[in-house]
């Protein structure tokens, strides 16, 4: 039976996906002695966008950072003052309570795509595998798994991690259930450049974000690094929307029209200054995993962050717990030298799914009540 220290002396770990989840694992584990190697997709850091800021959470994402040897890293690329938000409601006024405040436990915003160049620039030179498209990884029968990478050969490695995302190639080997469309996709856009200072929506907005909100429908606008705006209006449609409308995504006019008449109802002024966009629109349909699924432990394979439990961002915690898991495992992993892996990894995937099926209904509720969504699962109460 392979254990912890065997692993770590003669193993290989593959992580699938160098997104914030797998960089963050890749660089824990390979700090405490182990080998690592990490596939992902893209060709290279900045291969696609990258999506907008996120916060980082003191209990959770900046746990891992710390643990990882990142705090000064993150302190020079995040701010600090962008944990400002505010509500506002659909004719322009403040809404009840919520006045230039911050959440609860809101932390510093970074944007992905700065958190994740840092995390992989942290990684030893030549760790990440690129341009390495995961098709499908499946046992081979001695303990180890196989990978089979798109237009390549295969390789094997003793534990398999996939930090693959919503879409996961991981997932299959572990469970049938796949993520639910909830009905609404966030549909992102960039304010255009000459209004990004000087503006009613820059004077709006200041250094953080603010959520529009009314009738079921929200708009919810950040300040980025490098003062870009970006803003995500909530669209009831289907999944394959605006392809099922019969339009494409980069025919601005007719998603613009969609946009003003999902918020006809709203402030004419306010939906003008909130209608100011570039060409180039961003589709999120968001997802969800049921939060009570659980998939039977396979040895030498696991699986977390979005790949095991994406959903969607109304409570911003999907890469706050990404990175939380990353943590969690890399723990397990490395906390008893004797352990077999087998058992290190039962014990943190049963942990991952006990608090992230918490944190799915606590997601889900806040869907009700903000977009209507009711996707049929018990959601309990708040706490
Ligand atoms: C492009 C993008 C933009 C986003 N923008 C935002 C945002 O603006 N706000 C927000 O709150 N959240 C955003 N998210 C979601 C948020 O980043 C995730 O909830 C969080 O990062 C979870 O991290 P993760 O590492 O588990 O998964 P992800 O961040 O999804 O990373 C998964 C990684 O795996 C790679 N990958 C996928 N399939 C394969 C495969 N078969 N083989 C090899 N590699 C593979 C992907 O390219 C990606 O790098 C975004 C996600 C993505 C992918």
């Amino acid at each position: 039976m392979l254990t912890c220290d065997g692993l770590r002396m003669g193993g290989t770990i593959a992580i699938i996906g160098a997104g914030p989840g797998g960089a963050t694992l890749a660089r824990l584990l390979s700090g405490r002695g182990f080998r690592v190697r990490l596939f992902e997709r893209d060709a290279s850091l900045d291969a696609r966008p990258q999506g907008g800021s996120l916060d980082l959470r003191p209990d959770s994402g900046q746990r891992a950072i710390t643990a990882a040897g990142l705090d000064r890293a993150f302190a020079a690329r995040s701010r600090d003052d962008a944990k400002a938000f505010r509500m506002i409601d659909s004719m322009g006024s403040a809404m009840p309570g919520a006045g230039q405040d911050t959440h609860e436990d809101a932390g510093p915003e970074i944007d992905r795509a700065d958190l994740r160049a840092m995390l992989v620039e942290a990684l030893p030179e030549g760790m990440i595998a690129w341009d390495h498209k995961v098709d499908r990884v499946s046992p081979q029968g001695d303990g180890r798994w196989r990978i089979d990478v798109a237009g390549r050969g295969p390789v094997v490695a003793d534990l398999v991690v996939g930090a693959d995302g919503i879409g996961s190639c991981v997932r299959a080997a572990l469970t049938d259930v796949r993520p639910i469309h909830t009905g609404i996709t966030m549909v992102a856009a960039y304010i255009r450049p000459e209004l990004r200072r000087g503006s009613a929506l820059s004077d709006f907005l200041g250094e953080g974000s603010v959520m529009f909100a009314g009738g079921k429908r929200t708009i919810f606008v950040q300040r980025c690094a490098r003062d870009v705006i970006l803003l995500y209006y909530s669209m009831a449609v289907s999944q394959g929307w605006p392809r099922d409308a019969g339009f494409a995504v980069d025919d601005h006019a007719a998603v613009m029209a969609s946009v003003r008449a999902a918020y006809r109802d709203w402030s004419p002024e306010l939906l003008d200054m909130l209608t100011q966009v570039q060409d180039g629109f961003h589709l999120w349909p968001t997802s969800v995993m049921p939060p009570d699924y659980r998939w039977e432990s396979r040895p030498g394979l696991t699986m977390f962050g979005d790949a095991s439990h994406v959903m969607p961002p109304f409570t911003g915690k999907g890469v706050n717990l990404a990175l939380l898991d990353a943590l969690d495992l890399a723990n397990a992993l490395s906390c008893d030298p004797a352990r077999p892996v087998q058992q290190a990894v039962v014990g943190f995937e049963r942990a991952m799914q006990a608090r992230t099926a918490t944190e799915i209904r606590a997601c889900l509720r806040v869907g009700r009540y903000a977009y209507g969504i009711d996707l049929g699962f018990d959601l309990g109460e708040a706490a």
